[in-house]
């Protein structure tokens, strides 16, 4: 049976660290299906539609990966929808610990099932999030060695767009 995960997450951009994530659980299971949610205790920097199109691009090199935009209903009832067994997070310190290990625990409680499959951050993008990418970009600060570059023209022309 083909091995199905999927990987929710705000991606408000996609950064390196993402996309390093994903190339590696593409690697674990037959398909990796990576869904766009729309967080609402979240003010986002791109649309939906915006990050499916930059994630798109930048999975070109990852065949057995797809995005998919998501907005309400419990991430896990999309698992199940999908046919996913995994859901993948990444981890990259103490504090994401805690979170993801709540999130991980009421997902098996609402469906024991699927099993949180949580992979560690590469050393080099440890300290890398998308928050940390918007707010040196907004300034105009380098950030093109850690996100796509797909990623980096849509966060130049959007901040751009934002200071006309
Ligand atoms: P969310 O709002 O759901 O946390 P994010 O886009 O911020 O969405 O993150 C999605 C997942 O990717 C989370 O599990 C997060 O810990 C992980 N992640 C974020 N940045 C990195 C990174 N640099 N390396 C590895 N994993 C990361």
């Amino acid at each position: 049976m083909k091995k199905v995960a999927l990987f929710p997450g705000s991606f408000d951009p996609l950064t390196n660290g993402h996309l390093e994530t994903i190339r590696r659980a593409a690697k674990l299971f037959d398909e990796v299906i990576i869904a766009v949610l729309t967080n609402t205790s979240k003010v986002s920097l791109f649309t939906a539609d915006e990050k499916k199109v930059l994630i798109e691009a930048a999975l070109k090199e990852i065949p057995n990966a797809n995005v998919i935009a998501h907005t309400g209903g419990l991430t896990v009832d999309l698992a199940k929808e999908l046919g996913a067994v995994a859901m993948i997070r990444g981890m990259r310190n103490t504090s994401d610990f805690d979170y993801e290990y709540s999130i991980a625990s009421m997902n098996k409680l609402q469906t024991a099932e699927i099993e949180t499959v949580i992979l560690l951050a590469d050393e080099q993008y440890r300290f890398l999030s998308s928050s940390l990418i918007k707010e040196v970009a907004q300034f105009g600060g380098d950030v093109s060695s850690l996100v796509p570059a797909v990623v980096h023209d849509a966060i130049v022309k959007k901040y751009q767009e934002k200071n006309q």
